[in-house]
């Protein structure tokens, strides 16, 4: 072991820091894509090849910069955006460390051209692991573009980091959507491979919006604005009965900078009470605006933490916000009027059509019919929303006696039955999960299930990433009942759905089983099988808030308690709690 304390040489503390700012394609893409907005950008094209891993470039049409500036932008701790420690407490760009262009440029082979408006040529800079190597007079636009070449290409091991194509792609196309959330004013286009994967004109949010995630499913979204003395809250809550499996449609911003946060993450749940199951994830896009300098953002070079100066404060302001957005909606049961809310009840089960996923760019478009135009133009199914129980109905039939009599629903949510020790009460949409679940896991072993065939197949675009997964699940999707069509490139069509899934929720339960496997660290020790039929089982079945006739409920519980497991939900979660005679003459005093 060598003691003697040596100065690093400056190539390696450049590698070493390049590694807390660039950790994968996307960082860069981000931190170009910033440094164009801070420049006062209105048009970003972002252009990558091989998912940025060879290319990536940004192209925009801001202030530029001179030559002396194009050059010094490449120095550590380089930057145009604060001068004083006065400054540092009240930042109001995204950049400000100037370190993201030197942690690059170390790391990859750099072009920047570069020209201020007014002046007649602009300059190009060449850099080559961080040296400078060229720099001359160009032609050009006035405004910057930034090419960024072999990333890693002198760093091996972080180079052997990057994951696959797919993966690394979705990351990029993730980075530009949060961006373009906070900025519709601005135009972004993004190019993969020479193909245009986005182009977002310059508009208000809500076209922005649909343009992302499709108009119906932003149409249903609840608006919300809350303005206090500290703070001022606004964005867009998604209802419940569209939340997902997994966390991935949050967007959280502070004064337009994306971030991650878990104090905010959880005051807005609590602001959804008991509206959510656990371990399901409404959309939610919040912009939180408050003064720069009662927030720090400078607690990590990627700036995705912040640290608050009261942490409680703002958690308080958040919840209270969502709360209300809510329930002024109608949706707290609990404080619905009468009338309102069963009407509402009842639309809401029409339009369970479900959030598409970010990169189903406008496909929801195309499927843009109402709830009960899509029912009429299925096969078979026309009129009946509640399709599945009609199934229970009929499994009902025939049989005689049943030792579960069912005694009523409560808040159409629980059923509450008498049975032969006591009473019970079960949670109704565990229980037909658990049901359905124990319905396709055989399935996936076995021969393929009958599937019911759409009239009018749907077409679905994917991301890269989503397509990728597709192609792995093919097999067990189809075995469930799904018919699918592969069409060339990221586009699939879903001809035909399992005989369980309700009208007008094809393509959202499609898109739930796909979001199982975006995130495979999440349930690492599942089995894939498992997973698409836990996901099935839960986006299929009937939820709460779905009002069910004695008949159903009976159907229900007799095929609940014929499954291998009754008490508990693919998730872990009870399906039921028993409450005997005996406790019962206990509780009220009678031994
Ligand atoms: P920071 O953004 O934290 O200041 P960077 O390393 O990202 O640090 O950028 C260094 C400097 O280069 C910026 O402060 C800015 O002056 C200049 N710069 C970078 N990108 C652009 C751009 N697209 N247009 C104009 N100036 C830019
Ligand atoms: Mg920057």
């Amino acid at each position: 072991m060598p003691t003697a304390i040596k100065i690093l040489p400056p190539d390696l503390i450049g590698k070493i820091a390049a590694g807390e700012v660039v950790q994968r394609p996307a960082s860069v893409v981000k931190e170009l894509i910033e440094n164009s907005i801070d420049a006062g950008a209105t048009n970003i094209t972002t252009i990558i090849r091989d998912a940025g891993k060879s290319l990536v470039q940004v192209v925009d049409d801001g202030i530029g910069m001179s030559e002396e500036d194009a050059i010094l932008a490449f120095e550590r701790h380089a930057t145009s955006k604060i001068e004083t420690l006065d400054d540092l407490e009240d930042i109001r760009t995204l950049g400000f460390r100037g370190e993201a262009l030197a942690s690059i440029a170390a790391v990859s082979q750099v072009e920047l051209k570069t020209k201020l408006p007014g002046m007649d040529v602009g300059t190009l800079v060449k850099l080559d692991g961080g040296e400078l190597k060229e720099v001359t007079k160009t032609a050009m636009e006035s405004g910057t573009s930034l090419m960024v070449k072999n990333l890693f290409y002198n760093t091996p091991a972080r180079k052997h980091f990057m994951k696959s194509n797919a993966t690394e792609f979705k990351h990029i196309y993730e980075a530009i959507q949060r961006l373009a959330i906070a900025r519709p004013e601005i135009g972004f286009r993004f190019v993969s491979e020479e193909e245009p994967i986005l182009d977002l004109r310059p508009s208000e949010l809500e076209e922005r919006l649909t343009t992302l995630f499709g108009e119906k499913p932003v149409k249903a979204l609840l608006p919300l604005g809350e303005e206090g003395e500290v703070y001022r809250l606004s964005g867009y809550l998604g209802k419940p009965e569209f939340a997902r499996k997994v966390p991935s449609e949050q967007f959280l911003y502070l004064n337009k900078r994306f971030i991650v946060n878990r104090n905010l993450n959880h005051a807005v749940y609590s602001g959804y009470e008991h509206l959510i199951e656990k371990g399901s994830y409404p959309f939610v896009l919040l912009f939180l605006q408050i003064d720069p300098r009662r927030v720090d953002v400078n607690v990590h070079p990627t700036k995705l933490e912040v640290k608050f100066e009261d942490e409680r404060g703002v958690y308080r302001f958040v919840m209270m916000a969502v709360r209300r957005a809510l329930s002024s909606h109608n949706l707290f049961p609990g404080i619905a009027i009468e009338g309102e809310a069963a009407g509402e009840g009842e639309r809401l089960r029409f339009e369970r059509a479900g959030f598409p996923t970010a990169a189903r760019v406008g496909v929801l478009h195309q499927l843009g019919s109402s709830g009960a135009e899509m029912q009429a133009k299925l096969v078979g199914n026309v009129g009946s929303e509640l399709e599945t129980v009609e199934t229970l109905k009929r499994e009902m039939k025939g049989r005689v006696s049943s030792p579960f009599r069912p005694m009523s629903q409560i808040q159409n949510k629980y059923i509450l039955l008498e049975i032969d020790s006591g009473i019970m009460l079960v949670d109704q949409h565990a229980a037909h999960e658990r049901v359905l679940y124990e319905r396709v896991l055989p399935r996936l072993e076995g021969e393929a299930e009958k599937s019911q065939q759409l009239l009018f197949p749907q077409t679905i675009e994917l991301s890269l990433a989503e397509f990728v997964t597709v192609n792995e699940l093919a097999p067990l999707l189809e075995k469930i009942g799904f018919q699918i069509k592969i069409f060339g490139k990221q586009t699939i069509v879903v001809e035909g759905v399992p005989p369980d899934v309700k009208p007008g929720q094809e393509a959202s339960i499609f898109s739930e089983v796909l979001d199982e496997f975006r995130d495979d660290a999440r349930n690492p020790s599942s089995e894939i099988r498992d997973r698409v039929a836990r996901s099935f089982a839960c986006r299929a079945a009937i939820k709460a808030g779905d009002k069910l006739s004695v008949q159903e409920m009976g159907a229900l519980m007799e095929q609940l308690f014929k499954t291998e497991v009754p008490s508990v939900c693919p998730h872990g979660r009870p399906v039921s709690i028993k409450l005997s005679i005996e406790e019962l003459d206990k509780r009220f005093g009678r031994t």
